[in-house]
């Protein structure tokens, strides 16, 4: 099959660039697992960083791409519940042990031994891809396979964020960056009936968050009109997290949605009193997934993407890390 192979991470300026393009051997099924031929599978910041080195790789090569949609073209032994040519999407969430202390009382994400799509696993920058069918998740009718992409990871991550920063409905809620992640999340907040502040450095991104209907827009460190009841900062950078933090009022939460940060730079005391607080957000469980995949159906979240071929991959790399696309990138084989 072809394949986007990551064969040592590096600057994606580099010529050669770190990833190419190559036919590699077909991946086969095994127990408990399905074989899907790839539909659709969109770009993440983390597979940027994963590229790039941010973080530490676990094997190479390596396939990078989690928020993959496609269609089960061979099922393993002792699979239940799936049937060839059924829809089915992997995300990052590869597996868990299923008996340790987080995993049995519901919080899988924060498994020690969990494996992640793209990491541990090959992913869905591929003609085919497996899965194990336990984390195989469904992907609700009204989505096409390039609409549904961006959900598997920005989505439910991003949703993730919004149940961890705590924020309730009609509460005033703080977004910093809006990139994929965030647009969706701003959808799920004002389902909710939220008031929504969004804190970006992009004159384009800001213009983008008044359409999906911020109610205020501003640089990082203007303070919002009113104290936020919570936050979540999408951007990679540790000084946003310190911005957000100023922003939020006695008993706010900041929930920072990244998997790689610098390092947050030093706040004043005062900035945390009154019971503030400061959350990282770690991966999804599958039980995320399923709720936010329905609420994304319910509401409908919208997202924006932009189709390009999977030789493109390199390109589209780049582009994230310069912010120059247009929508979420989804690579299609
Ligand atoms: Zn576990
Ligand atoms: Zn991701």
């Amino acid at each position: 099959m072809r394949a986007l192979v990551l064969d040592q991470p590096g600057p994606l300026r580099d010529t050669p660039a770190p990833l190419a393009t190559r036919d590699v051997r077909d991946p086969e099924p095994g127990t408990g697992e399905l074989l899907l031929r790839v539909s659709a599978c969109a770009v993440c910041r983390t597979d940027l960083q994963l590229a790039e080195g941010d973080l530490r790789p676990r094997r190479s090569p390596s396939i990078l791409g989690h928020q993959v949609v496609g269609r089960v073209l061979a099922v393993g032994p002792e699979v239940a519940g799936w049937s060839l040519g059924e829809r089915a999407a992997v995300g990052w969430l590869a597996g868990t042990c299923g008996t340790c202390p987080t995993c049995a009382d519901g919080r899988e994400n924060l498994c020690e031994v969990a494996v992640f799509t793209g990491w541990d696993r090959d992913g869905g920058f591929a003609e085919r891809v497996v899965v194990r069918a336990d984390f195989a998740l469904r992907v609700p009718a009204g989505f096409d396979d390039l609409a549904a992409a961006p959900l598997l990871c920005g989505g439910v991550i991003g949703y993730r964020a919004l149940l961890v920063s705590g924020i309730r409905p009609g509460g005033h809620l703080g977004l910093y960056g809006f990139g994929s992640s965030a647009s969706l999340a701003i959808q799920v907040a004002r389902h909710w009936g939220c008031e929504v502040h969004v804190a970006t450095r992009s004159p384009r991104e800001r213009d983008r968050a008044l359409r999906l209907g911020a109610a205020s827009v501003g640089e990082y460190d203007e303070p919002p009109p009113t104290p936020l009841d919570a936050a979540v900062t999408f951007a990679p950078a540790g000084s946003v997290v310190a911005a957000a933090l100023r922003a939020v009022g006695r008993g706010g939460t900041v929930a920072i949605n990244a998997i790689h940060l610098d390092g947050i730079p030093a706040f004043p005391y005062d900035d945390l009193w009154w019971e503030r607080g400061l959350r990282s957000v770690a991966n999804y469980t599958r039980r995320d997934a399923r709720e936010f995949l329905d609420l994304a159906a319910r509401i409908p979240v919208r997202t924006a993407v932009e189709v390009l071929p999977l030789e493109a991959g390199v390109d589209a790399l780049r582009r994230l890390a310069e912010g120059t696309l247009e929508g979420t990138a989804v690579l299609v084989p």
